[in-house]
């Protein structure tokens, strides 16, 4: 907030043909007479026979005065003691003083204490008064324009850039202290854009910032804002960051409580011989760890996450090859319709895997998230929906038989303009129909791009494919939002059949999640059935289809096709 104030006046002070404003704070009748004469030309003068009344004018005109002119000799008050106020306040340090004394011996005072000039009485020439007024206000103009160019706007911290110079510095003179790069995020702060209004959330974020600011000014070290809703942090290394996590937490939510989630990812005692931007990328990378997490606020960097992430360039660097070389297999996992007396097969869903040459059979669950960061991923899901394409049209020729496959539809595919294209040449092509394909997408997707999904999924089933719903209950949306989405099945997500059927959980929710399935009048997938009792429990309440280890767990397209052969009615 000062900051801003202070880097909102450099214009106006800057500005074409404006007169600055000084002030002269001295006792004498003749002394004031002459400043004022020197000066009055070229600036707008303003005077002040007393500490108090100078004071008063000062906050008065924090945000417009260029210079003060301080008589160190003021009745009642020492000079000294308004130099030191003017300069432990935040709002007022920016404002120059040169300080008028007779005192010689005060001079290495004055500048210690914050003067920027100083001028001997019995006055000099009234050409060095000028020139030295003109300087004093030039050099803290300067300054601000500095202060203007390397801070973020919104908090007033260091931008990003100008940081990392700063922090480079600060190695010059803490080379031998341990120092750890912190990286200070908030947990879904888009949703809190999206609940409250940017108004609120620029408001926490200025909140998170000065807050951190007090930290580091107690414990030494910088801060910046990263971008966005992150920040950063160079200080001297502290074992637990759990309690600056909370303060910030305190700080960022004020009264609201519970509204703001802050998460710290901390790279500790960094090596200084190597890059520092690094430091920050790893300490991000420890502070997504806990992107989703209600119980952890600090993460550290360490060498597992060190390995994933060497494992995960690796499969980056392998991916092209991968796709070219038919390393990536289409396996089919079997869902059944549960109502029926006896469980029938009604469904599967495609679920890749990586057959890496050195790595062996790599689950989805280690790429995926990584193909979504960075695009690959349409690549891949494209090749994934055709792959799975030609199998139906493979099983309707022989056995003669198939049922409806799901292939995942990601975040990103849903934001592509071809996507419906894509996928309809892809049924055409190998003679399906629009029902023989159903599409998978995750709740979460919605969250972006609302309305444009929205549109998408419209003209997607408009031609006839059905949406199916995925991890339906682990995003964030309200009830309200859930009934605006538009599909055709709810893919219940596995979490509620955990804490469903764990040791002290209870089948409430399942029914509430049975419930909302009916109002919304589509069928319910429980995913994630391990046990017959889950299954029959499941049965009880109403749910239409079951999909899980019960029954079984993905299999390569050949063994599903016996499933198929198999289970012909
Ligand atoms: P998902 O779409 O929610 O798929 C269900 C996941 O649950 C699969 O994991 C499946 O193997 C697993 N699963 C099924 N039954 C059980 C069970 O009874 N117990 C347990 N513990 N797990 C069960 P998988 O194959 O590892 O896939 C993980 C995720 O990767 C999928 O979650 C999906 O989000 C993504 N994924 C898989 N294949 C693709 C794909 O081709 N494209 C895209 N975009 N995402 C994919
Ligand atoms: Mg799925
Ligand atoms: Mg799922």
């Amino acid at each position: 907030m000062t900051e801003q104030k202070q880097m909102n006046s450099i214009p106006a002070m800057s500005g074409e043909g404006l007169k600055r404003l000084v002030l002269i704070v001295e006792d004498e009748f003749v002394n004031r007479e002459l400043l004022n004469a020197y000066l009055e030309q070229d600036y707008e003068i303003l005077c002040a026979e007393t500490g108090v009344e100078a004071m008063r004018l000062i906050y008065e005109k924090s945000e417009t005065l260029s210079l003060v002119l301080l008589d160190l000799n003021l009745p009642g008050m020492n000079g000294l003691d308004i130099l030191r106020e003017i300069k432990k306040d935040i709002d007022l340090s920016r404002i120059p003083v040169i300080v008028l004394t007779s005192d010689a011996e005060s001079e290495v005072e004055s500048l210690s204490s914050g003067a920027s000039d100083f001028i001997p009485k019995p006055y000099p020439r009234y050409e060095i008064i000028q020139a030295r007024v003109r300087r004093s206000i030039e050099l803290s103009e300067n300054r601000d324009l500095i202060r203007w160019t390397e801070r973020d706007h919104l908090t007033g911290l260091y931008n990003r850039e100008y940081f990392y110079r700063y922090a480079e510095q600060y190695d010059v003179f803490h080379r031998d202290e341990a120092t750890d790069a912190l990286v200070v995020d908030v947990s879904h702060f888009r949703l809190i854009n999206e609940r409250f209004g940017k108004a609120y959330a620029d408001e926490i974020l200025k909140r998170i910032g000065s807050e951190l600011l007090a930290i580091v000014k107690e414990t030494g070290g910088i801060v910046c804002r990263r971008e966005a809703d992150t920040f950063q942090v160079y200080c001297p290394h502290m074992a637990d960051y759990r309690s600056v996590a909370e303060r910030v937490t305190d700080a960022a939510c004020g009264d609201a409580r519970g509204r703001v989630r802050i998460r710290i990812g901390v790279c500790s005692e960094v090596d200084k011989a190597s890059d520092i931007e690094r430091h920050f990328d790893h300490a991000k990378s420890a502070a997504d760890t806990i992107r989703n997490s209600f119980t952890e606020s600090v993460a550290i960097y360490n060498d597992e996450l060190r390995d994933k992430e060497v494992y995960a360039e690796r499969l980056l660097e392998d991916f092209r090859d991968a796709l070219e070389q038919k390393q990536f297999l289409v396996y089919y996992q079997p869902k059944y319709h549960i109502l029926s007396p006896q469980p029938r097969l009604c469904g599967a869903e495609a679920l890749v895997r990586w057959k890496h040459p050195e790595f062996g059979l790599v689950s989805p669950g280690r790429f995926i998230p990584l193909f979504e960061s960075n695009g690959l991923i349409r690549d891949l899901d494209n090749y994934v929906w055709r792959e799975t394409a030609a199998q139906i049209r493979r099983w309707k020729d022989h056995p003669g038989r198939a049922v409806p496959v799901s292939v995942n539809v990601s975040r990103v595919d849903m934001l592509d303009p071809e996507l419906t294209d894509t996928l309809r040449l892809i049924v055409e092509e190998n003679g399906l129909d629009f029902g023989d394909l159903h599409l998978e997408t995750t709740e979460s997707a919605y969250t972006e791009n609302f309305e444009q999904i929205i549109q998408t999924v419209a003209r997607l089933r408009a031609l006839g494919f059905k949406i199916e719903m995925d991890d339906f209950g682990s995003g964030y949306s309200s009830l309200n939002m859930i009934t605006k989405l538009p599909f055709d099945v709810l893919k219940l997500d596995m979490e509620f059949i955990r804490t469903a059927f764990s040791e002290n959980g209870n089948t409430g929710i399942l029914k509430i999640m049975l419930d909302i399935a009916d109002y919304l009048s589509v069928p319910m997938i429980a995913e994630g059935v391990e046990t017959e009792s889950q299954m029959l429990t499941l049965k009880e309440l109403g749910c239409d289809i079951a999909q899980g280890y019960y029954f079984a767990r993905p299999m390569p397209a050949d063994a599903f096709g016996s499933l198929l052969a198999g289970s012909a009615d």
